[in-house]
C-alpha cells in the first residue's frame, strides 16, 4: 500500500498549509516552554487569538470538516480530514472541533434536531457535556437508573450522573435515561438533550490528583426535558449512544500528535547538553534512547491504526471494533511516552511549576503523566475495549 498523497491530496494538503501560513496566529504558536495543552483548555492570555482562529476555520468550515455545508461543515472525505488533522498536530495549533455529540445526531437526528443543534456547535456557542456514568453504572453502562417518565410532551427526568466532564461549564448536555424499567436493559434507554440551564439541574465539582477540576456530579430532580430533544427512537437509545461512543473512541488525528510530541521531546532533548560532559540527553543513557525509539515505532503504528478507520469512513462505515483498538492502543500509547518522557528528563521530568526554570518545557511530561492514567479508563477502560474487541473482531465467546 501507498501512503504518500494522491495528486488531489496533495493539492488539498498545500491549500491546508497555505491557509495555515496565512490565518494562524503567531501568539497561538508552541513554544518549548509552553504546555499546549493547558493554554488551549484555558483560553488564558491568548482568548483573543483564539477567538480570531476559530471564526477563521468556521469560515472554511473546517470546524466540522465532515459535515455538509448546510450545517456549517466543509464536506471534506475522511482523508482529507487526516490531513487537516495532520497540519493542526504539526503546526502545534489548538484542537478546535465540534463534539462527538454532533455527529451522533448528524446520524441518528431528525431535520429539526440537526438545524437546531449544530450551527451552535461550530460557532463554539454550545459547549456540551455527556450524561453516561452512574455511581452505580460505568462499565456495565445499561443498568444506568436515572429515570425519565412522560408526561405530555416532557419527559421528567430524576437520578444522578457522575463523573461528567466539564458539566461546570457547559450549556448542554447529552445523556442516557431509562424510559422504560420492564424492558430488557439495553431496550429501555432513550437518549437525549437538554441545556443546562433548566431547574432542577445541579452541578458538584470533583476534584482531581493533578488539582485539575474537570470532573463533576450532576443531579436532576424532576427536571422537564421536551420529548422532541429525544435523539433517535424512544427506548432505542442504547444504539444511538454506542455511536458517540464509536465516534470518541476513533480518535483520528491524535496518532499525529502523538508523533509531534516526540519530535517536541527529541528536539527539546538534543538542544539540552549535561554541563560535565557535554553530551545531549538523549545520547546519555541507553536504556531510555531504546525506549524512546520503540515510541517512534509506535507512533507509526498508531498512524496506521487511525489510517483504517479512515478508510473504514471513507467508505460510509461506523468504526466500532476497530475504533476500540484505536482506542486502547492510543491511550496506553499516551502513558508509555509520559513514562518514557519524564525517564530521559531524570528527575526534572517530575516538575510542574511552571514559574521555576529548572522546570523542563513547561511541565507539561509531568502533567501528561497525572493525566494520561485517567484516558484509559475514560470512554469505556482498556479491559472493555478488549472485551470489544475478542467478541466482535475476533468472534471469541463471552468470558
Ligand atoms: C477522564 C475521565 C473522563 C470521564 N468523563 C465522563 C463523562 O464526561 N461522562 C460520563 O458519563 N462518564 C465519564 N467518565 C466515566 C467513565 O466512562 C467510567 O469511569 C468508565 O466507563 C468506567 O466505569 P467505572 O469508573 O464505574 O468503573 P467500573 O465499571 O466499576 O470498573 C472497575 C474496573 O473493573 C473492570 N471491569 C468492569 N467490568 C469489566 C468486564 N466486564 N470485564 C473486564 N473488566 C471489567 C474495569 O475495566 C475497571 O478496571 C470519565 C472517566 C474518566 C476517567
Amino acid at each position: 500500500m501507498d501512503f504518500a498523497d494522491s495528486p488531489e491530496q496533495a493539492v488539498f494538503r498545500t491549500e491546508v498549509e497555505s491557509f495555515f501560513s496565512k490565518n494562524f496566529p503567531a501568539a497561538l504558536e508552541v513554544s518549548d516552554e509552553d504546555d499546549p495543552r493547558t493554554r488551549a483548555e484555558a483560553g488564558g492570555d491568548h482568548g483573543d487569538a483564539l477567538k480570531q482562529w476559530r471564526m477563521a476555520l468556521v469560515g472554511k468550515g473546517w470546524i466540522a470538516p465532515a459535515w455538509p455545508k448546510e450545517y456549517g461543515g466543509a464536506n471534506l472525505s475522511p482523508m482529507e480530514q487526516f490531513i487537516l488533522n495532520e497540519t493542526v498536530a504539526e503546526r502545534g495549533a489548538p484542537v478546535l472541533r465540534v463534539p462527538d455529540v454532533g455527529s451522533t445526531i448528524m446520524v441518528h437526528g431528525t431535520a429539526e434536531q440537526k438545524a437546531e443543534f449544530l450551527p451552535p456547535m461550530v460557532r463554539g456557542e454550545s459547549r456540551w457535556c455527556q450524561g453516561y456514568s452512574e455511581p452505580g453504572s460505568g462499565s456495565d453502562l445499561a443498568s444506568l437508573q436515572t429515570r425519565a417518565i412522560r408526561d405530555g410532551d416532557d419527559f421528567v427526568v430524576n437520578g444522578q450522573k457522575i463523573w461528567t466532564s466539564g458539566a461546570h461549564l457547559a450549556n448542554m448536555i447529552f445523556m442516557l435515561v431509562r424510559t422504560d424499567p420492564e424492558a430488557p436493559k439495553h431496550r429501555g434507554i432513550t437518549y437525549l438533550l437538554s441545556p443546562m440551564n433548566v431547574p432542577g439541574i445541579e452541578v458538584r465539582p470533583l476534584v482531581q490528583m493533578s488539582d485539575a477540576r474537570g470532573f463533576n456530579e450532576t443531579f436532576f430532580e424532576d427536571v422537564r426535558i421536551p420529548v422532541k430533544n429525544a435523539v433517535g427512537e424512544i427506548n432505542r437509545g442504547w444504539y444511538v449512544g454506542a455511536t458517540h461512543l464509536d465516534f470518541e473512541r476513533s480518535s483520528i488525528g491524535s496518532a499525529v500528535g502523538q508523533r509531534k510530541m516526540l519530535d517536541t521531546l527529541k528536539d527539546y532533548l538534543l538542544k539540552e547538553r549535561d554541563s560535565k560532559s557535554g553530551k545531549t540527553r538523549l545520547g546519555q543513557v541507553d536504556a531510555p534512547r531504546l525506549e524512546f525509539v520503540d515510541r517512534y515505532i509506535e507512533a507509526t503504528v498508531a498512524k496506521t491504526l487511525s489510517q483504517r478507520v479512515i478508510s473504514m469512513q471513507a467508505r460510509g462505515l461506523i468504526p466500532n471494533y476497530e475504533a476500540s483498538m484505536t482506542k486502547v492502543f492510543s491511550t496506553e500509547f499516551n502513558q508509555r511516552i509520559a513514562r518514557t518522557s519524564t525517564k530521559l528528563l531524570g528527575l526534572y521530568g517530575g516538575l510542574r511549576d511552571q514559574k521555576s526554570s529548572h522546570t523542563p518545557m513547561g511541565g507539561r511530561w509531568a502533567t501528561m503523566y497525572l493525566s494520561s492514567v485517567s484516558s484509559t479508563i475514560a470512554g469505556g477502560t482498556s479491559e472493555i475495549q478488549r472485551n470489544v474487541i475478542a467478541t466482535r473482531g475476533l468472534g471469541l465467546p463471552r468470558g
